[in-house]
């Protein structure tokens, strides 16, 4: 069976109490030099990289051995079930924008391996490390070790991946096996009488919630599949998770802070503990406002997001500081070899995203942008097959992306959450439309009852002139909001090549008028290269700074600057000194910019001199790391006046 992406159901999932309506990933079209090529990697070789590698691992035999039930030793970790299932939801969002029919069934047979599996163990439960190494332990149960076998977490993923294949392809046969498994985990977790189970690792929150929309929306689909499909269910499994974290009445804790498992959520103030669960967890607390409005739940999640963004982010919007247990530091812990882990960073972005949904609040959007740009695409070799773990931003030479791992959890996180981007670029409420991201793209949106299209050309980041063609069906008065990125200071907006007037709201200039089909908004975002200072409070980094444009940070590698990183690099500041082996910016350097349409798929490189004058060449952060197994800094010396005033919810500013 084939199917067209646009033939599909085209309504995403959306929750009842967003402040701002959300696009599916099938109705926007990118069309632009920067994103295009990089997704066509993601779709024609990481897809396929990563299912052959799980098959190598024998992470999809695991299935066959549970659906033969003749035993056999599980291979892999014990999360690599929700990691494949993670990779299947990524894959269904490609899908939907882009059939492929290779790739369609590759999946489908996946899918049928992991039902089958289902179908043997037979009340809906599948976790096939559990069955196959710990049978009798479920859910870490009677002597297990839920944290590590991560049940809960798997079956979360399960639920993920189904609602995305469903809505890429209408098929339900993986949707079908979701809700047997979350029909079977309502009906034994929860309160008195029944058992006091909670997620060890975030993640099913969201997940749940999902099919908790999905029911409602589409109540009719578990007659289809001959299963109950109640939504209240959902709901009610969701909150009991969510309420429940700190009560260890009748289990282990899943070891404190370390899961967030240390109090009730709602009383957690500073994101701590595993930087991967914690962001999934605050993604999946936000999605229960947004199912539920109730308050509490926003106030918190906003809480936590500003204690992770102006006190525990790294520039590059990296977060989860600590090697030990890939957790969070204190606050203002910002080392330049930190863990930040690419998955922390992906689930930053998620958490960014739904609060964007819960506020219309364009800082949201602003650190989504910056963790796309430089930790997830960082994430990945620009051919499409090798990953980072780690995100540091200093290396002595050491530290090579990978081929495959023995936790190859970043890649399918790569694998989910670059589709999405198409779905981000564009969004709308009752007045009108957001312009989120600038990326050369077309998409139809219905405002109020009116059809608009929008078309945007671009060359953004490395060029901040943007052309957006909007298109409504008859003419129609209606707002669009362009974000104006946090790190611009100087913006023209012009409307069919008339000067105009706006107000700025919420980090958006809010354009209101009645717009004829064709007219044209010409927004110029100056982009000049900054030199950026973090709070004086660091103090690792007095005396640095950091090279951005745009949204895109950039950074030194030995294989343009040997000289200059290598002494950097390698030598304590204390011995540069002793030596006058120091090497700086000077207080102003002057900074010149060129685009290489040769560097990869096209880029803008810096181009400056240390103070002693020698040339200095700067590249994108998120290339680094391809063309050599140098050393790289980011961070670089230069001695500038501290300001100990102005930074109220910042963290990072250019230096005046
Ligand atoms: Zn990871």
């Amino acid at each position: 069976m084939s199917f067209k992406a646009t033939e599909m159901n085209k309504k995403p999932i959306t929750y009842k109490h967003q402040a701002v309506h959300n696009v599916p990933v099938q109705s926007v079209r990118i069309q632009d030099t920067f994103w295009e090529p990089k997704l066509k990697v993601l779709r024609e070789v990481t897809t396929y990289d990563v299912l052959n590698k799980f098959e190598n691992d024998g992470a999809l035999r695991n299935f066959d051995f549970v659906a033969e039930g003749a035993g056999g030793f599980h291979s892999g970790e014990p999360w690599f079930d929700g990691l494949i299932y993670e990779t299947i939801r990524g894959i269904s969002d490609i899908l939907a924008v882009a059939y492929d029919e290779q790739l369609d069934h590759r999946v489908d047979d996946i899918i049928e391996r992991i039902v089958r599996a289902q179908a043997a163990v037979g009340d809906g439960y599948i976790n096939t490390y559990t069955t196959l190494d710990r049978p009798g332990q479920r859910w870490g149960e009677n002597g297990g070790f839920l944290r590590w076998q991560h049940d809960v977490y798997n079956a979360g993923c399960l639920i993920e991946a189904a609602v995305h294949h469903y809505k890429a392809t209408g098929k339900t046969t993986l949707l079908k096996a979701a809700v047997l498994y979350a029909n079977h985990m309502s009906e034994i977790m929860g309160a008195p009488p029944k058992r006091n189970i909670v997620p060890a690792h975030s993640l099913p929150e969201e997940a749940v919630l999902k099919l908790y929309q999905l029911a409602q929306d589409e109540p009719e689909l578990g007659a289809a599949m001959k299963v109950p499909f109640e939504a209240n269910d959902y709901l009610e499994l969701v909150t009991f998770w969510i309420h429940n974290r700190g009560n260890h009445e009748g289990r282990y804790s899943h070891g404190g802070e370390y899961a967030q498992d240390h109090k009730p959520v709602l009383e957690q103030e500073e994101a701590v503990g595993h930087a991967v669960r914690a962001t999934l967890l605050y993604t999946g607390l936000t999605a229960l406002y947004l199912c539920t409005g109730e308050a509490a739940y926003l106030e918190t999640a906003k809480k936590l997001w500003d204690n992770i963004s102006y006190q525990k982010s790294h520039i590059t919007g990296g977060v989860g500081a600590v090697h030990h247990d890939e957790k969070f530091g204190a606050n203002y812990e910002l080392p330049d070899n930190g863990y930040l882990e690419t998955c922390a960073g992906a689930g930053m972005g998620f958490f960014s995203w739904n609060l964007f949904l819960a506020t219309g609040e364009s800082r949201y959007i602003d650190k989504l942008e910056t963790i796309l740009y430089n930790i997830v695409l960082a994430g990945r070799s620009i051919d499409g097959h090798k990953y980072f773990y780690e995100n540091p931003l200093v290396s002595k030479g050491g530290h090579n992306r990978w081929e495959w791992h023995s936790c190859p959890c970043c890649p399918p996180m790569i694998i989910k959450i670059l589709p999405e981007l198409a779905s981000y670029i564009y969004a709308y409420d009752n007045k009108g439309a957001f312009v989120n991201l600038y990326i050369g793209s077309e998409s139809e949106l219905t405002i109020g009852d009116v059809p608009v299209t929008f078309r945007q050309q671009t060359n953004y980041p490395w060029e901040g002139a943007v052309n957006i063609t909007v298109t409504p069906e008859r003419e129609a008065s209606f707002e669009v909001r362009l974000r104006i990125p946090e790190w611009c200071d100087q913006h023209v907006i012009r409307v069919n090549d008339q000067a105009v007037s706006f107000e700025l709201e919420n980090g958006y200039a809010v354009l209101s008028r009645a717009w004829s089909p064709g007219d044209q908004i010409q927004l110029a975002l100056e982009m000049p290269v900054h030199l950026v200072e973090v709070h004086p409070i660091v103090t690792t980094h007095a005396d640095k700074a950091a090279i951005r444009r745009g949204p895109v940070l950039y950074c030194l590698e030995s294989v343009d600057n040997e000289k200059f990183l290598n002494d950097t690099v390698l030598y304590t500041r204390e011995a540069l000194r002793e030596n006058h082996m120091e090497r700086k910016l000077p207080l102003n350097p002057v900074f010149e910019t060129e685009y290489d349409a040769g560097f990869f798929d096209g880029a803008v490189l810096v181009r400056t001199k240390d103070e002693a004058g020698n040339p200095l060449t700067a590249i994108p952060y998120p290339y680094w790391n391809n063309r050599s197994r140098g050393t790289m800094v980011l961070w670089l010396q230069h001695e500038h006046p501290v300001q100990q005033e102005g930074w109220e919810q910042k963290l990072y500013r250019t230096i005046e």
